[in-house]
């Protein structure tokens, strides 16, 4: 692995390299582990606070060459197509010709239609959806209102995706019983024409507890599936990309000197922002959750204050404070430091109780399980390689969607 000069700890200025917008907090279906505390709600976000947000983004000087915009938190497609074909128009509008912005969305797939497939392909969108694998896995967890499966609208709107030539991705989260069927999965994957694929493990995040995810055997389990899943999809040949892997090979093996990004530990890298126009930076699952001592984890209101204002509040919060000392003990103490840079802040909180801490159950797994299972490949190599074989390994060109599929832990 590269050395540990990642960088944290003195952002001169922000690079905000993606933006996520909640367009309503509301979800047509109500998923048994979805955390988010306001998902009955219809409001839906102004076009003028998607305005001055970017308004707001372009004229601050702090956007990336690229910014991944997405819109994500509750069910973005409740909202109707002809609200993103504005509030994209007038984004394009104002871009200066520096700054590419592609447009995300992560959706369950059940409202996907032709309408939609038009836009996707219109605005060129990255588009992943949540879906658990087949039907018996999926409608253990991915439930409508009225508490049936939503496996056959998720697959219809997969279908639909693929009858329109869209190009997307799949989020699966796993659970007890899908650890254990890494070969069924693959089976459906391919089955269904699915070629780039990303993992959740069933987590506790907000009301949700998860009975997986602190079990003691986890990690060893996770590891067994992972090796499993990514030694198949490399002999099956039809899997473009699988993010657990495939965004850890660059992270791994860098040149010398280059740090590994962190986003959710930069101020204002990863700008969260809501209906009403708060706005909240590092885990865009803070956007929402209460807690006094952290003003709500809010820094600011688009509609009513700059991102130079914003940023100010953001420096000289406890928030920010807090976060920066979990990733100087990180820093201090873990030997997968120089890959992760320090973790996801909302995950320290909901297992920790604080930003300060260290090690947590979804650290094991997104960034020590896929390291060890990466090494453990290169070993493998290298021993063949000394009798005689041609080592094989090197990273899937990566996908279009890869900086929606990097944030979109939310199940
Ligand atoms: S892997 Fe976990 S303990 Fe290590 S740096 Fe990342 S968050 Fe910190």
């Amino acid at each position: 692995m590269a050395g540990d000069r990642t960088a944290v700890m003195m952002y001169a200025t922000p690079e905000i390299g993606m933006v996520v917008v909640q367009p309503t907090a509301f979800c047509n279906i109500a998923c048994t582990y979805c955390y988010l505390p306001d998902r009955s709600n219809k409001h839906v976000i102004a076009q003028s606070t998607v305005t001055r947000l970017f308004e707001q983004i372009f004229a601050s000087g702090w956007a990336c060459g690229e910014i991944t915009v997405i819109w994500h938190a509750g069910e973005p497609l409740v909202v109707p197509v002809s609200f993103y074909r504005e509030a994209f128009a007038t984004i394009e509008r104002m871009r200066p010709a520096s700054v590419h912005v592609k447009h995300s969305f992560q959706t369950n797939g059940t409202l996907i239609d032709r309408d939609w497939c038009e836009l996707f392909k219109e605005w060129q969108v990255g588009v992943g959806v949540s879906l658990d694998g087949p039907r018996e896995l999926h409608d253990l967890h991915r439930k409508s209102r009225s508490g049936k499966g939503t496996f056959d609208r998720t697959i219809a709107g997969i279908r639909c995706l693929r009858d329109n030539d869209v190009e997307f991705h799949v989020i699966s989260v796993l659970s007890h019983t899908s650890l254990d069927q890494p070969e069924e999965l693959l089976d459906f994957y391919l089955s269904e024409g699915i070629d780039q694929i990303c993992f959740n493990v069933e987590e506790s995040e907000g009301d949700h507890v998860s009975s997986l995810f602190h079990g003691p055997e986890l990690r060893k389990r996770y590891a067994g599936f992972l090796r499993r899943f990514w030694h198949l999809a490399r002999q099956s040949g039809r899997v473009r990309f699988v993010r657990e892997i495939d965004l850890a090979l660059p992270r791994m093996f860098r040149p010398e000197g280059v740090p590994a990004r962190n986003i959710q530990v930069e101020p204002l890298a990863m700008l969260n922002v809501d209906s009403h126009g708060n706005v909240s930076s590092f885990s865009p699952e803070l956007l929402g959750l209460k807690n006094p001592d952290y003003r709500d984890y809010l820094l600011g209101n688009i509609n009513f204050q700059s991102l130079q204002e914003i940023r100010d509040t953001c420096l000289a919060s406890p928030l920010y404070r807090d976060i920066t000392a979990g990733v100087e003990a990180c820093r201090r103490s873990c030997d997968y430091f120089s890959v992760c840079g320090g973790g996801a802040p909302v995950n320290k909180l909901f297992e920790n109780g604080s930003f300060m801490g260290t090690q947590t159950s979804y650290c094991t797994l997104t960034q020590m399980v896929p390291t060890d299972v990466i090494l453990e490949a290169y070993d493998r190599l290298a021993r063949r390689e000394t009798v005689g074989e041609q080592p094989t390994l090197s990273p899937s060109p990566v996908p279009s969607g890869e900086s929606a599929a990097q944030s979109s832990r939310m199940p």
